[in-house]
């Protein structure tokens, strides 16, 4: 048997005790800022029907393409380790009859998600996500409210230079009327684009909005943009939109070419980038989609939501160290005396620690130190010895009054 030391597949990291503050700050930010707007936390399964991601996502999607990781159980059913938050969450609505609910239904998570990309700063492939999404209610300032919570969390972490995209889809409909047009002035320019570009005008035409290459870039300073043919109630809603986040004072820029990798979105769509980040420069984003219910099998249901990285929040906001865990009273003694006592003063709801390493009298106290507990209690043949971290001063004590003299100094610190 091979005896080679086995590491975390490629893409995958370890949320270690030291990185859990930070990322416990960012869930508490998140509670406190969608909590406070009425939304309630759901939880839904890390894997699903494979079909739920093919008919919500998208077939022709890079994620449903080729980023799913998808595997069969024991009864031969596809199952998938869902790669993203929002079909999930609509099949729930549908599947436990939210719609009887007063609506908008307002949910938000936070867990890990999956996708096969090619691992690099910022992308994994197993990832967390924090997101909120209001379901049943086309109402613009639905859109509008959303992406002011997401400005909140991003600031409220202290992201740096963040800027926020803004654009809309319209409906499917306009959608492929505008790529064939897309697609015809891509056609009649082809000899100015690059080969890169030349290669998938079929394919993905709006690539080329992205690209560097200066023929290219010419050719689509002239090209249509979706913007200008949206339908009138759809440029009407965008409007709608727009006038909420001026009138909180939002900044963004209009971006006519704004798309994102997932085919369920019309109208309202946005994105949160920080500038601090490298490449993978998203930290944030989403949009409405109005025909994702239908698309999983239910009726006609409007929605809009978001969903950011914690990776990327984290990697773009500003380094703060999150408050040590106060530690009350540290038990410096290995018999059963001591471990009575920790449990006396745990049952009392004090925070205790322990000595769990054998250390001597001196290392006790040094680990104290180290952990910042207000007391020790020192355990030996005399009985103990409560010493007071702040003071210095240290008193021999009955066994059963060193739990209420913690509680006392704890109140009048
Ligand atoms: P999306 O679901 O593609 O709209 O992504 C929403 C956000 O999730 C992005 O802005 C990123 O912050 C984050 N994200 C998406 N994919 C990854 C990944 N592979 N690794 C880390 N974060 C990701």
């Amino acid at each position: 048997m091979s005896s080679e030391r086995l590491q975390a597949p490629r893409g995958t990291y370890d949320v270690l005790p030291e990185d859990d503050e930070a990322r416990g700050v960012v869930e508490a930010a998140a509670r406190s800022i969608l909590g406070g707007a009425g939304y309630r936390r759901i939880e839904t399964p890390v894997f699903e029907h494979t079909e739920l991601f093919a008919r919500g996502v998208g077939q022709s999607t890079d994620i449903v393409q080729k980023e799913m990781y998808t595997f069969d159980d024991a009864g031969g059913r596809s199952l998938t380790l869902r790669p993203e938050g929002t079909a999930p969450i609509m099949r729930s609505y549908l599947e436990h009859g939210m719609h009887k609910l007063a609506q908008p239904v307002k949910l938000w998570y936070l867990g890990p998600f999956f996708r096969q990309e090619k691992p690099q700063a910022g992308r994994y492939r197993q990832f967390w996500q924090v997101g909120a999404e209001a379901i049943g209610s086309d109402d613009p300032a639905v859109d509008a409210e959303l992406i002011l919570l997401l400005h909140a969390l991003v600031f409220e972490l202290g992201v740096r230079e963040v800027r926020l995209r803004l654009g809309s889809l319209g409906t499917p409909a306009t959608r492929e009327a505008y790529r064939d047009k897309l697609v015809a002035h891509l056609r009649a320019n082809e000899d100015r684009l690059s080969e890169e570009v030349r290669g998938r005008i079929d394919l993905n035409p709006m690539r080329a909005f992205d690209a560097d290459h200066p023929g290219t870039r010419e050719v689509m300073q002239s090209a249509p943009l979706l913007l200008d043919e949206l339908a009138p109630e759809d440029a009407e809603h965008f409007a709608e939109v727009r006038a909420r986040l001026d009138a909180a004072g939002v900044e963004y820029e209009i971006d006519p070419t704004l798309v994102r990798g997932l085919d369920y979105y019309t109208r309202t769509l946005f994105e949160f980038t920080s500038d601090a980040l490298g490449a993978q420069s998203g930290v944030g984003g989403g949009g409405r989609y109005d025909g994702l219910a239908e698309q999983v099998g239910g009726p006609h249901v409007p929605g809009c939501g978001w969903a950011a990285g914690i990776e990327r929040l984290l990697l773009a906001a500003d380094e703060r160290r999150a408050p040590v865990e106060a530690v009350d009273l540290y038990v410096a003694g290995t018999g059963v005396e001591a471990f009575a006592l920790a449990a006396e003063a745990r049952r009392a709801g004090l925070a205790v620690q322990l000595e769990l390493a054998g250390r001597s009298r001196k290392g006790m106290l040094k680990q104290a130190d180290r952990i910042g507990a207000r007391y020790v209690a020192i355990l030996d043949e005399e009985g103990t010895q409560l010493k007071d971290m702040e003071t210095g001063e240290q008193e021999r004590l009955a066994p059963d009054a060193v739990v209420a003299h913690v509680i006392r100094g704890r109140h009048l610190a």
